[in-house]
């Protein structure tokens, strides 16, 4: 049952067209969606629960638009390796998942995101070892217990080393499998309603794990049935050279000769992109999920944030990972966003309302979810978070979007998903957070022993 809940009091930062803000403002929930967002007084809503958010500031949800649930439970390995590298390391451990580890990471890393403000997640699952159970099906699972909305993607590896790929031949797939899986995925799960919590994308991992057969295949097949399309994509240099090696052009050009740029696609990275591939990708709406803490703990470059939004391409964030990026909080990675920004092109390269925005309406509209999701405005639904700002971290900084953005992460006074409280008062609602770790503790350590890792 979804609450009538009104928010009063607090900073609200609504990230609407207008991007209009309310310094002492108000925000009301009725049947799941926000029904008013305004300044002063709350109105009276008959039987509505009461949330006094003075000393907070009250966002939409943050959306995270590339992730890997999975590898939860195959963090802290490889630390100080290069992505090719790390895959190499990875990609045997990844080869003995089951159901049991893929439910313990998902339900582990979603609950880790709900407390980090985190409203809509993406996954990225692209590893079904041939005897390892309905591996999205047991992730689609965490995301209920924890109460997220959710956009996992059925993904796949379907070039082997001995085919010219990366990962070894005993973690792909076959191409019949893969198309026959991914067509399964969508007609169980997909959910195109408006009150939608789960909705299912299709994504071939990367072009040095996938062949140009699948990627083709694969789009016709998303097309078809009305879903988005993701991949990794101009990720580091030597993905790069790895394209104009084998296919003779750069990783856009290579994806737009196989249907794969339009505003149904959005690219994990995004790094190493020239103007002609900027241009094309915003030309066509293709999207990018920003991950900066995955790629500075992998070296692989920062993407041009700036010249990305300037030229019109969606942009959304992702914390990657999670064995790339262990921190796994989405206002992490709005921070990074600034920081490796400013760094790379000057303070005004990403204003602290730009983070804010590419974290939660700019997330939103990479999933092409913008309709539903990502601001605080009546009709949409009513994913908010209302953060602290009154504590020790974060009480005397003056503009709270900063405090939010530039600060330590403040805590969360309240989590709502479709009206729904998630977190409560920094407390997980729908699931003990204790349980969670024991569990995904106990999942890594049969995992890492089955793949024959000594930690
Ligand atoms: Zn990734």
């Amino acid at each position: 049952m979804s609450e009538r809940v009104v928010i009063s009091g607090g900073t609200v930062v609504t990230m609407d067209g207008g991007r209009s803000e309310y310094a002492d403002g108000y925000v009301v929930v009725e049947d799941g969606r926000v029904s008013s967002v305004g300044s002063g007084p709350a109105p009276h809503v008959e039987g509505a629960r009461v949330v006094d958010a003075r000393g907070c500031v009250v966002t939409p949800g943050l959306v995270n638009t590339h992730h890997h649930l999975y590898q939860w439970v195959t963090r802290g390995l490889a630390v100080d390796a290069t992505l090719f590298e790390w895959l190499t390391t990875l990609y045997p451990v990844w080869g003995c998942i089951d159901e049991e580890s893929v439910s313990a990471a998902a339900t582990a890393g979603l609950g880790w995101l709900a407390k980090t403000g985190c409203t809509t997640s993406m996954d990225h699952h692209y590893v079904f070892p041939a005897d390892g159970g309905d591996l999205l099906a047991a992730e689609i699972e965490g995301a209920r217990a924890v109460g997220l909305r959710f956009m996992p993607t059925r993904g796949s590896m379907d070039l082997g080393r001995s085919q010219g790929g990366l990962p070894p031949d005993h973690v792909v797939e076959e191409i019949d499998t893969i198309l026959a899986a991914t067509t399964d995925a969508v007609d169980r799960f997909h959910d195109a309603s408006p009150d939608s919590m789960l909705r299912i994308g299709v994504a071939p991992c990367s072009p040095f794990s996938v062949t140009d057969t699948l990627l083709k295949e694969a789009a016709v097949l998303a097309r078809d049935k009305g879903v988005r399309l993701h991949t990794h994509l101009a990720e580091t240099m030597d993905e790069d050279a790895f394209c104009r090696e084998r296919f003779g052009c750069g990783p856009v050009d290579y994806m737009e000769s196989l249907g794969w740029l339009g505003s149904d696609v959005w690219f994990g990275h995004g790094i190493h992109l020239d103007d002609a591939a900027i241009a094309s990708m915003a030309a066509t709406g293709t999207g990018v999920a920003h991950c900066p803490s995955s790629n500075a703990r992998l070296g692989a470059g920062i993407a041009r944030v700036r010249d990305l939004r300037d030229a019109g391409v969606p942009v959304g964030l992702g914390v990657d990972g999670a064995a790339s990026n262990e921190a796994n909080s989405l206002l992490e990675e709005a921070r990074h966003a600034l920081l490796f920004a400013r760094a790379r092109g000057g303070p005004q390269a990403l204003s602290v309302r730009d983070a804010l925005e590419v974290a939660t309406i700019g997330g939103a509209r990479v999933l092409g979810w913008d309709d539903q999701i990502g601001s605080l405005e009546p009709g949409k639904q009513a994913d908010v978070a209302v953060w602290r700002l009154d504590t020790l971290p974060h009480v005397d900084i003056v503009d709270p979007v900063a405090g939010l953005v530039l600060g330590d992460r403040p805590p969360l006074e309240l989590l709502l998903v479709g009206g729904r409280p998630v977190v409560d008062r920094g407390v997980l609602v729908n699931v003990d957070e204790d349980a969670l770790a024991h569990r995904s503790a106990a999942a890594s350590r049969a995992l890492l022993t089955r793949a024959g890792v000594t930690r």
